[in-house]
C-alpha cells in the first residue's frame, strides 16, 4: 500500500519538485516519480509542505462493510440525557456480563441480542460536540435530542437542533420523563414541529420516541428506532487494514500515565502497534474495551481505551498508525512544530490585524475587547468560535486571552489594562473578592452556561456600546 509523489502532488495541488525536496530531507529515496512511498511517509511530507493530512486518508477503493452508529445524547440541561445514558448503558448486554460498567470511558457500546450494537457518547452536551466538530472530527452518525415531557422545548433544545443541522447529522427525539403526571407529549411534538423539525407523526422523516430515563420505559423501543435510522443511513467503514480512529476523551492516571478513548473509524487496531495520536505518540501497551477488558484488536465504531502514549492527546485528535517508532517520533515532532508555527503566525496576524477594509471610510467599528474563561479547554474553544461569529463590518470582536478555570484577579487586571469585559462559561461565579475588584474597575463579568444565551448578551452590550447600531 502506498501512493505517488504524482498522486500525492494532485492530492496536494503542490509541485512535484517540491515535494521530491522535502522527501530528500526526511531521508527518503524514490527512483521515479511512479515508486510508492508508504502512507506515512506521505502525510509527514504533506505536513512540511502545510498541506491539512487528513485529505490524505482515503479508503477509495477499499472494501467498505457495515459498521455500527454512534450517536451522542444533546438536550436543555436537566431534561435528562445523563440519566438516559445511565439507563441505556444499563441495557447492554455486555454491561450485564461484566456486572455494570463502573469506569467512565467517555463512550459505550450497547449491544443487542440480534448482534446488532449502538455506539454512545457518554459526554452529554453540545460544547463537547462543537469542540470536536471544529477539530474536524466528525464523529456522530445520530443525535438524540432529549426534551422533558413536562418542560417542553427550551433555549438548549434549540441549540441543540442547531447544532445537528448544521452538522447534518439526523436527529432522533426522545421525549423523556414520559412517567410524570404533568408529562405532555402532544405538546412537545407540535412545539418541535413549529421550531422547523419535521416529525413522523406530521409526516416528516425525524422518528420520536417517548421514554422514561427512570422509570426505564421506551428504552427498546428508542434502540430499535436509532438501529432503524442506521439502517436507512447504509454507515460503512473499511475493517482491514490500518486504523483511522478519533479521541473523545483523554486522562492522565497516576499509574499507567496517559491513557485516551478512541472511536475508532475505520480499519483494525492492534495492540502493540505505534500510533500517532494529534501530537503525540506512543506504542499501544494495552488495548481495553469499554468493560476495561484487555483486547487485542478494535474495530470500527468501537469505543477503546489505549495505554502507552508519551503525552496527553485532546479530544477531537485523529489518530493513525505508522509502522515504526522512528516515523511515529518524526510525525509527533513535525506536527508540534507546526502547530507552534501556527500558534506564532497567529499571534503575530492578531497582532497586526488590519483594520477591515470593506466598511465606509470614516464608520468606526466597535472594539469589543474579551477575554474567556472556561470549565475546559473545548467549551472555551467553543465560545471563542460563536463569539468570533459576532464580527462584522461594525463590530471587531478582539479576544484577549482564553483560559481554564475561575476569574481570578490577574483575569481582572488584564481586563482593567485592555478595557475588556470577561466571559466565565461553565464556571463557578466569581468571589466576593474578585466581584468586588471588578466593580470597582468598572468591568463587566458575563456569566453564563448557554451559548445562545452569551451571545444575547453580547448583543446587548454591543447595541450598549454603540446605540443604534444593529
Ligand atoms: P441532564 O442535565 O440533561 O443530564 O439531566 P439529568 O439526567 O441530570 O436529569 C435531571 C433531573 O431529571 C434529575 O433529577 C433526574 O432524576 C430527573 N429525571 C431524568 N429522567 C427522568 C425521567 O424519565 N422521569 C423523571 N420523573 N425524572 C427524570
Amino acid at each position: 500500500e502506498g501512493i505517488t509523489i504524482v498522486e500525492l502532488a494532485k492530492r496536494t495541488g503542490q509541485n512535484i519538485n517540491y515535494l521530491k525536496q522535502i522527501l530528500t530531507n526526511v531521508g527518503e529515496k524514490i527512483d521515479t516519480e511512479f515508486d510508492p512511498i508508504t502512507v506515512d511517509v506521505a502525510e509527514l511530507i504533506a505536513m512540511e509542505a502545510g498541506v491539512n493530512v487528513r485529505r490524505l486518508h482515503s479508503d477509495e477503493g477499499a472494501v467498505l462493510e457495515p459498521r455500527p452508529a454512534v450517536v451522542t445524547v444533546m438536550g436543555h440541561v436537566d431534561h435528562g440525557k445523563t440519566s438516559l445514558l445511565d439507563a441505556l448503558r444499563l441495557t447492554s448486554v455486555a454491561a450485564k456480563e461484566a456486572g455494570g460498567i463502573t469506569q467512565h470511558l467517555g463512550a459505550f457500546v450497547v449491544s443487542m441480542p440480534s448482534g446488532a450494537s449502538i455506539t454512545f457518547l457518554d459526554t452529554p452536551g453540545h460544547a463537547a460536540f462543537s469542540a470536536m466538530r471544529a477539530r474536524g472530527a466528525a464523529v456522530t452518525d445520530i443525535v438524540v435530542l432529549v426534551v422533558a415531557a413536562d418542560d417542553g422545548v427550551m433555549p438548549q433544545t434549540l441549540e441543540a437542533i442547531s447544532h445537528a443541522k448544521t452538522a447534518n447529522v439526523p436527529i432522533v427525539v426522545a421525549i423523556n420523563k414520559c412517567d410524570k403526571p404533568s408529562a405532555n407529549p402532544e405538546r412537545v411534538k407540535i412545539q418541535l414541529g413549529s421550531e422547523g423539525l419535521l416529525l413522523e407523526d406530521m409526516g416528516g422523516d425525524v422518528q420520536v420516541v417517548e421514554v422514561s430515563a427512570l422509570g426505564r420505559t421506551g428504552l427498546d423501543k428508542l434502540e430499535e428506532t436509532l438501529l432503524f435510522q442506521a439502517e436507512m443511513m447504509e454507515l460503512k467503514a473499511r475493517i482491514n487494514g490500518p486504523a483511522h480512529a478519533y479521541v473523545v476523551e483523554a486522562r492522565l492516571d497516576r499509574g499507567r500515565g496517559p491513557l485516551a478513548t478512541m472511536i475508532m473509524q475505520s480499519g483494525t487496531l492492534v495492540s502493540g502497534q505505534y500510533v500517532v495520536v494529534g501530537a503525540e505518540w506512543g506504542r499501544i501497551r494495552a488495548l481495553r474495551d469499554m468493560t476495561g477488558k484487555v483486547i487485542e484488536k478494535a474495530w470500527p465504531a468501537m469505543p477503546v481505551e489505549i495505554e502507552g502514549l508519551r503525552g496527553l492527546p485532546m479530544a477531537g485528535d485523529d489518530v493513525i498508525v505508522v509502522e515504526t517508532e522512528e516515523r511515529a517520533r518524526m510525525l509527533s515532532t513535525g506536527r508540534k512544530e507546526k502547530m507552534e508555527r501556527d500558534r506564532l503566525r497567529k499571534a503575530m496576524e492578531e497582532k497586526f490585524e488590519i483594520p477591515d477594509a470593506s466598511g465606509e471610510e470614516g464608520s468606526e467599528r466597535v472594539e469589543m475587547p474579551i477575554i474567556i474563561k472556561a470549565d475546559v479547554q473545548g467549551t472555551a474553544q467553543a465560545v471563542t468560535d460563536s463569539l468570533k461569529s459576532l464580527n462584522s463590518s461594525q463590530v471587531s470582536v478582539n479576544i484577549i486571552h482564553i483560559g481554564v478555570g475561575p476569574i481570578s484577579q490577574s483575569d481582572v487586571d488584564l481586563a482593567q489594562a485592555c478595557g475588556a469585559c470577561i466571559v466565565g462559561f461553565n464556571i463557578r461565579s466569581p468571589s466576593l473578592p474578585i466581584s468586588l475588584a471588578a466593580k470597582q474597575a468598572n468591568i463587566k463579568i458575563c456569566m453564563h452556561r448557554v451559548i445562545y444565551h452569551l451571545l444575547e448578551d453580547m448583543g446587548k452590550l454591543i447595541v450598549q456600546k454603540a446605540p443604534g447600531m444593529l
